[in-house]
């Protein structure tokens, strides 16, 4: 018997082989799924693509993550001397990035001296490559059904305590009017568990739905511009389907680069289990044609020198496989999850001063790179890191399913995968950057002209970018602060823009008329004006 679920949700029951089932037409509402228990089984078996990882591999069958070289780089040795130090800052500096050894020498460096150069010369790089702008995001969970167990993970699937859903294309819609009519988000990542019921054509229609809500806000149109998208490794013929949606960055993060520890933290017979896949995620997405790719570790599963090197390594090898490093790189710390025990009292728990290290250390060996930290952190450490180089935080964050439009409490356990730092909203967070000299950013035009993957990454390097940046920075925050802001944010973000728009009519004054132009068309109500 099959078990219809109204509005596009379904439980498993029956033997009957999902490959066979219609599919929807690009754009077709799905009206009925069956999902049979062994369907979901077949599903899970075919997930893996052994051919799509044996191809990245190297000619002796060896993947890009040399445990034993890292464990060699890491091995005690003495504090470097202070000139190798400086000559190999000199290098981030130049926007080069780093190599493992130089990494790794940086590392040992324990003089507060030259700990203190290193922190200033990671904001010095930041300013450089990104100027003084903060781009920010929401991120929106769609889904907490998922098929694997990771010990980690409240969302795991031996977990009782945590509310199972998927939500519907109108109840995307709902959080998609909430966060960008109501909060005036501009950019979100779209987060999904591993499940059938979330595989690619459910991340397909959401992105799209996503992209479709246009909203009334106080004096113009609110909407969502980025949809970045947070999910399983996928296969080549899937990920090219998403990049016809106008997905904006694709993220996998590894979790853990040391593959002891991911062998013992995701259970044999899960997808999961398959370090490999996971690894060669980013190798597929470019191969698909996405070249805004973003990688992470989940810092807390192991020592987090070795994940800091083995996330670097993952930089490099992207940059030779196909010469565009990741858009982004993030740092997810652990933190508390409903009903959890790994979490209780973790053996390599990352101290907030090790925390600090791992972002400082991340800008110099990796210095094109976006810096992502995000509301898992306290307000407090989020001010401590803002000057080390990080280029986005999420604010106004609600990481349970479903949260945004029913005006749930936030931080309700058993909805979401973990317990946020930072529940501040978004109002106080742009007037604390802006008090702090940051621009807020809802900037989304890079990727609508153009300006991705190796154009990007050249752009970066040189600095070239930060014109286009600051020009559409400026216009964005001004939307944000004449749709949404409170009166007390606004004194704060006013005061800033007419520092920034003296600043461009002095050094851009070929662009200055039609910038200023469209500075007042903005004004007037118009919305989504770029360069
Ligand atoms: S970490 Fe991701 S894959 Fe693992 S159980 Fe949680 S949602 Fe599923």
């Amino acid at each position: 018997m099959y078990t219809f679920v109204s509005q596009k949700r379904f439980t498993f029951r029956e033997n009957v082989d999902l490959r066979d089932r219609p599919r929807p037409k690009t754009g077709q509402k799905q009206a009925i799924r069956f999902r049979p228990m062994e369907a979901k089984n077949n599903w899970m078996k075919a997930r893996i693509a052994p051919a799509e990882i044996e191809k990245y591999l190297r000619a002796d069958g060896t993947d890009f993550v040399d445990d034993a070289e890292i464990l060699r780089l890491l091995a005690p040795a003495g504090e470097p001397e202070a000139a190798q130090v400086r000559e190999i800052v000199a290098k981030a500096q130049a926007v080069q990035a780093l190599s493992q050894a130089e990494l790794a020498t940086l590392m040992r460096v324990r003089d507060p001296e030259l700990w203190a150069e290193m922190r200033a010369a990671a904001g010095a790089i930041k300013r450089k490559v990104y100027d003084n702008r903060i781009v920010t995001f929401a991120p929106l969970y769609l889904s907490s059904k998922c098929v694997n167990d990771c010990a980690y993970c409240g969302l795991r699937r031996s977990n009782p305590a945590v509310e199972r859903r998927v939500l519907t294309m109108d109840e995307v819609r709902a959080e998609t009017e909430a966060l960008a009519g109501q909060l005036g988000h501009k950019r979100l990542i779209v987060v999904y568990g591993e499940h059938p019921e979330s595989d690619v054509d459910y991340i397909a229609e959401s992105i799209r739905t996503v992209y479709s809500v246009k909203v009334q806000t106080r004096k113009g149109i609110g909407q969502i511009r980025r949809v970045n998208v947070n999910a399983a490794p996928l296969r080549v013929d899937e990920l090219k389907i998403l990049h016809g949606c106008g997905l904006g960055t694709f993220q996998v993060f590894q979790e853990t680069y040391d593959r002891r520890a991911y062998a013992r933290l995701h259970p044999a017979g899960t997808i999961k289990s398959d370090f490999r896949w996971r690894l060669t995620a980013m190798h597929r997405a470019q191969e698909a044609g996405i070249d805004d790719n973003g990688i992470g570790a989940l810092y807390g599963l192991s020592d987090w020198r070795f994940e800091l090197l083995g996330q670097q390594a993952h930089a490099l090898e992207m940059e030779r496989f196909c010469g565009i490093g990741p858009h982004t790189l993030s740092f997810p710390r652990l933190e508390p999850a409903v009903n959890t025990p790994f979490l209780e009292n973790p053996e390599w728990r990352v101290s907030d001063d090790d925390f600090e290290r791992i972002v400082t250390l991340a800008r110099l060996a990796v210095p094109y790179a976006g810096l992502i930290v995000t509301a898992r952190e306290s307000p407090e450490m989020r001010r401590r890191l803002l000057p080390l180089g990080v280029t986005q935080m999420d604010a106004a964050s609600n990481v349970g399913v479903g949260a945004y439009a029913d005006g749930q409490e936030k931080q309700k356990g058993e909805r979401q995968q973990f317990i946020l730092g930072d529940p501040r909203g978004l109002d106080e967070c742009i007037r604390e950057w802006a008090a702090a000299g940051c621009i807020t950013s809802f900037c989304t035009a890079g990727y609508r002209c153009g300006r991705t993957g190796k154009c990007i990454m050249d752009l970066l390097r040189s600095g070239a970018e930060g014109k286009f940046c600051k020009l559409n920075a400026i216009l964005t925050f001004k939307e944000w602060l004449d749709d949404f802001a409170t009166p007390e944010t606004q004194a704060v973000g006013e005061a800033l823009l007419q520092k920034e728009l003296d600043e461009v009519r002095r050094t851009q004054p070929k662009i200055w008329p039609a910038f200023s132009a469209n500075v007042a068309r903005i004004v007037a109500g118009e919305r989504d004006l770029y360069f």
